[in-house]
């Protein structure tokens, strides 16, 4: 038998996310609990994989499987398509396997043509519906599947109800409907070239290739590339017979979430809107009203959608969004998925289900995206500085978190201010999804328009990103880039300051402070600290990093470098004076200078970080980064050394790499100069000595990490330097101090080489980002530039240095540490490159069998709870 390609909502389920994707799903499941869903048929994402193997072509095979489905349908439903009694209008909906809000496109009351519309209109006795119900057909299918864009539909509504002198849709009668109809067709037909289609099968095959084809919009791939969702996955495509919310009085349409969705509060909180249809709701047409005045309203379909709330919930044991309809007093439901939640929220969220017993501690973990607690671990408005700030205007708190920076009025601007590094926040009059870039390229976002569930509360709630909507106080002059709010002019480039959790609006900027980890997050960190087996340490050069990567949970450092604490005011003259010094007598007296410096670093870190494991790596950059190219430093550095200004010119000039990413540096500089690698290991050693002292109930044990490493008789070299000096330093201090020498994997030969290397090292760390870019042949610092054309093109589809190439990258990881313990059973296993705070990556780590990660402070939970995941998904 050939592959099915279509489902009855009554032949699928919950667990067949993957083939019907969320939506057709849930549909799914919402039919077989008995919910009053209006039936369709699900087309499955393998029909739009296939779709994307004919050359985006829907088969003569596949086309016939639909029509069979659209017979079927006519069957359960009583009604035909096309038919002049009894028409069958149906919605054609995306829904990919992970929801991807407002990036696929829906088309409504598909199946309306002119002789159809005119026998609705008349058999219902309700004209209006009938021609409201065709305008938006024709305005949906144009814009979506002819991509005519709305722009020019809008106009022509706004042009209609100035001349019938009304503000709201509503207002427009039948007559005017039924001439707007007209008016859309003719639009149709002068872009497209050819008249709009009668039939209502070509109309529905059109709408299911529009949405095949939605897959692989930009604004999709975006949003797939940021939340991790594979191009190959596809989406499919739900077919549904309609729901009219726009019948009268006694209809309307709503959104609800069964939780608070910002502050994970269990209350229902939604909203919903009278005689409407789709999302107007969401689309901030007309303000909606408060999910509890439906009450009053429509009691008997409230108290049905109260008791589909408690049933959804203790079906799927999580937050549900749901979007439904009611016709004429009776409840329909269009949809319902685990609603997105700031990860404020999402903690609270978690716990009270814990403590309610529907979910367990693993599954509260699960339940969790680690990515999202990057924003809560994130500065906070100054609340004394608050408190004197006069606000200046309040609207809704769409998405919580503090944000201040300079007013910008394009997405496009936004972004283009993000990059050369100013911060920025957009106001304008609503969002749309062409904005997504310039929202996530600014701090915050302020919008005049639009309720809790518009675009820009969604989208800001699901980037973490603070969004405060619906100010309607803004009187916004967009073209002159200005508005006006609290009696006060804001051009381009003032500060503002937005708080998405209270939405009130500040004039100026206000500064910020830091925030902690409690409460729930404590708690559910507390959790995912039970169930991981990896460790997690954080890369840190300063005590301070250290001791607030401490705050966050880390178990240590993986990652010292060096050479930042050399790049200070007052250190500089003496690497310099190093660097241009001809003999190793004038060299041991530059570094003379230093060692007590990088003594009282490694102190000061040592301190901070309480006994725990700390890596330190040696000097690793070349040399050239070090010298100055100011013309009065030169002098000076000449002055200071007793050189004329051209000889130190001519050594400066020696210093000139073609490539210095592949030049002299790492423990190339110690082969070179052991007399570093000698000073670097007394300011280790004797550090450790003396914090030793001063905490008898510590154990030092310090780690002393060699970089570059490709070959192993380099390490062994540099490690002889490390050892001779360190072994002398303990014994004079009559200690029995251990100490780790190990090396960093970031060069293939060494992965390649692993078990010789491992003969001579007590650990490896993977220093993935100078790894990904020997492995690709391409630095990071330019990849920049060409890598969106790789995305455009499919060939990648992330960015390697952000999220771990587990296929190339990772098969030289997983080699060195097998070729590692062959040869050193006790070999320690670390990562230190940016991965490490990649939930991706940090579940390969754990699968590869690592240690620990290493990442920056911030992202030290965010990998607790990652590694917490993959221990869990790795049991099951
Ligand atoms: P999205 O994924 O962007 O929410 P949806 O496919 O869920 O897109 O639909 C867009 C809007 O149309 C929603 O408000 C939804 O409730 C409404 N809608 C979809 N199908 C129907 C239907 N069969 N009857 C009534 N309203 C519908
Ligand atoms: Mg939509
Ligand atoms: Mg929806």
């Amino acid at each position: 038998m050939s592959k099915k390609y279509v489902y009855l909502f009554s032949e699928g389920n919950a667990n067949m996310r993957e083939l019907l994707g969320g939506k057709g799903a849930n549909l799914a499941e919402m039919t077989n609990i008995g919910l009053p869903v209006p039936q369709g048929f699900t087309i499955t994402t393998e029909a739009c994989t296939q779709y994307y193997e004919d050359g985006r072509k829907i088969s003569p095979e596949i086309q016939a499987e639909i029509m069979e489905y659209i017979t079927k349908m006519e069957g359960i439903t009583g009604k035909k398509f096309g038919d002049l009694e009894n028409p069958l209008l149906v919605s054609v909906r995306s829904g990919a396997r992970a929801s991807m809000p407002g990036m696929m496109d829906t088309i409504l009351n598909l199946g309306l043509n002119e002789d159809v519309v005119e026998v609705m209109a008349k058999k219902s006795g309700n004209p209006r519906w009938a021609w409201d119900c065709y305008r938006r057909f024709i305005q949906m299918y144009s814009d979506v599947v002819m991509e005519v864009g709305k722009k020019y539909f809008e106009q022509l509504i706004d042009q209609m109800k100035e001349a019938r002198g009304v503000t709201q849709d509503v207002e427009l009668t039948a007559e005017d409907l039924k001439e707007l109809a007209g008016q859309f067709k003719a639009e149709y037909k002068s872009k497209i070239g050819t008249d709009f289609p009668t039939d209502p099968k070509e109309q529905l095959m059109g709408a299911v290739q529009a949405v095949f084809r939605s897959w692989d919009n930009p604004r999709a791939n975006v949003y797939r590339r940021d939340n991790d969702i594979p191009y190959s996955w596809g989406t499919a495509v739900n077919v549904q017979s309609m729901a009219f919310g726009n019948m009268g009085d006694d209809c309307g349409t709503g959104v609800a979430f069964t939780r608070n969705p910002a502050t994970g509060e269990k209350k229902l909180f939604g909203e919903f809107l009278t005689n409407a249809q789709g999302e107007d709701v969401v689309a901030g047409v007309r303000t909606p009203m408060p999910i509890s005045q439906m009450a009053e309203k429509f009691p008997e379909a409230f108290a049905q959608f109260q008791n589909v709330c408690h049933l959804l919930e203790n079906h799927y044991h999580d937050m549900q969004d749901m979007e439904f309809t009611v016709e004429n007093g009776r409840l329909y439901m269009l949809q319902t998925r685990n609603g997105k939640r700031t990860p404020a929220a999402a903690l609270k969220i978690a716990c009270d289900l814990v403590d309610e017993g529907q979910i367990s501690e693993k599954q509260a973990v699960a339940m969790i995206d680690p990515r999202s607690l990057d924003t809560l671990l994130h500065p906070q408005f100054d609340a004394e500085v608050l408190k004197k700030t006069p606000v200046i205007g309040s609207a809704l708190a769409a998405s919580p978190g503090a944000a201040c920076g300079k007013i910008v009025f394009t997405a496009d601007d936004a972004k283009a201010w993000a990059e050369r590094g100013e911060k920025v926040v957009l106001v304008r009059l609503e969002t749309s999804p062409e904005d997504i870039e310039g929202m996530k390229a600014a701090q915050g976002i302020l919008t005049v328009r639009g309720g809790m569930t518009s675009h820009a509360a969604v989208v800001a709630r699901g980037m973490g990103t603070c969004c405060v909507s619906g100010c309607g106080a803004i009187k916004m002059d967009e073209e002159n880039k200005c508005f006006e709010l609290g009696g006060k002019v804001f051009h381009e480039g003032d500060w503002l300051s937005l708080d998405g959790s209270t939405g009130k609006i500040y004039d100026g900027a206000i500064p910020t402070v830091d925030a902690s980890i409690g409460g729930e997050f404590g708690r559910v960190m507390g959790w995912a600290d039970k169930y991981r087996r990896l460790k997690v340490r954080t890369n840190a050069d300063t005590p301070h990093d250290a001791a607030q990567a401490r705050t966050f949970g880390a178990e240590g450092i993986g990652l010292c470098r060096t050479e930042h604490m050399f790049f200070d005011e007052d250190r500089i003259p003496a690497i310099r004076e190093m660097i241009c010094s001809d003999t190793v007598e004038q060299r041991e007296k530059a570094l003379a200078k230093l060692e007590p410096m990088q003594q009282g670093d490694f102190e000061g870190i040592y301190e901070a970080m309480e006994g725990l494991p700390v890596t330190i790596r040696f000097l690793d950059p070349p040399l050239h980064e070090f010298v100055p190219t100011e013309e009065a430093d030169i002098e000076k550095l000449a002055a200071d050394m007793g050189k004329t200004v051209t000889e130190i010119k001519a050594i400066i000039a020696g210093l000139h790499e073609f490539n210095p990413m592949m030049g002299h540096r790492g423990c190339r500089l110690a082969v070179t100069y052991p007399e570093i690698a000698a000073m670097q290991t007394r300011a280790v050693i004797k550090a450790a000595l003396n914090v030793q002292a001063k905490h008898p109930d510590w154990t030092m044990v310090p780690e002393i990490m060699i970089p570059l490493v490709g070959e192993v008789k380099e390490l062994k070299y540099v490690k002889s330097v490390v050892v001779e000096t360190a072994d002398k330093l303990i014994k004079e201090a009559g200690s029995d101090m251990k100490y780790l020498v190990g090396t960093m994997i970031e060069i293939p030969r060494a992965a390649l080489t692993a078990d010789e290397i491992a003969k001579q090292a007590d650990f490896f760390s993977f220093g993935t980002n100078d790894l990904t870019q020997m492995t690709f042949g391409f630095s990071r610092d330019d990849a920049g530039k060409f890598l969106d054309a790789y995305y455009d093109r499919k060939i990648y589809e992330n960015d390697p240095f952000a999220k771990l190439d587990q296929t190339g990258v990772g098969r030289l990881v997983d080699m060195a540490c097998k070729l590692g313990r062959k040869t050193n059973p006790d070999l320690h296993l670390g990562i230190c490159g940016e991965h490490g705070g990649d939930p991706s990556s940090v579940e390969f780590c754990h699968r590869t069998g690592l240690d620990y990660v290493s990442c920056s402070p911030f992202r030290v939970p965010i990998a607790r709870l990652a590694a917490a995941q993959a221990a869990i998904k790795d049991a099951q």
